[in-house]
């Protein structure tokens, strides 16, 4: 099972880190981080990013259960999506939940955001899938978010944003970032009449890679 050192510490810098590049706005979106005991470390709900401390941060065990919270301080709502992750993919330490605009909209349109920018399948593992609509809050938005993330660090919740998967906090955001950049690229080529696909075989090698990079993480 996938641990991260200094889980804490690790979801607050990220946390602060997605504000700054833009890819959050207020309290909306999660971070989590697996501990070496099993236990989840994750943003609280309805805390801005901004005043956010390490003491904000709520454990929970693998099923959901609240083992430490400050006062008045509730995991977040979307706490199901992260917990089916970590069921479901045994060598990932961390989630990513999050609603930046461009990823959204593929989301909103149910269109895969195709890996059409050389070496994007490195990071991601290929094409970013859609997943199948569940409504918010439903145990099926995890079910169906971790189909859609088989073999991939990303996948596009429908009508909703984007979770990304990765050994630690500052890879699943940099996996974030990617994707969103890449679906901004994409709906911009799309105006120019379209991406060019990057050949098969390329995608496939470089697919590959991120399977290797997921098992032994730099
Ligand atoms: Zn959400």
């Amino acid at each position: 099972m996938r641990f991260v050192d200094n889980p804490e510490q690790a979801v607050l810098a990220a946390a602060k880190d997605m504000l700054r590049r833009g890819l959050v706005e207020g309290t909306a979106g999660n971070i989590s981080a697996r501990r070496e005991d099993g236990n989840i470390v994750i943003t609280p709900s309805s805390v801005d990013y901004a005043d956010m401390a390490l003491d904000d941060l709520v454990l929970i065990d693998a099923d959901g259960a609240v083992l430490h919270a400050k006062d008045g301080r509730s995991p977040s709502s979307e706490l199901h999506l992260h917990l089916a992750c970590y069921q479901a993919f045994d060598d990932i330490g961390s989630v990513i939940h999050s609603h930046p605009v461009w990823a959204t909209m593929f989301a909103v349109a149910h269109q895969p955001i195709p890996a059409s920018v050389d070496e994007f399948a490195v990071y991601c593992g290929g094409d970013i899938r859609c997943a199948e609509y569940a409504a918010s809050g439903s145990p099926d938005v995890g079910t169906n978010a971790v189909k859609a993330l088989e073999g991939r660090a990303a996948a596009l919740i429908a009508n909703h944003g984007l979770v990304a998967v990765a050994p630690r906090p500052d890879k699943a955001l940099h996996v974030t970032a990617l994707v969103e950049r890449t679906a901004q690229i994409v709906w911009g080529a799309r105006a120019l009449g379209g991406p060019v696909p990057i050949p098969d075989e390329v995608n496939k090698n470089f697919g590959a890679v991120y399977g290797y990079l997921r098992q032994n993480p730099m």
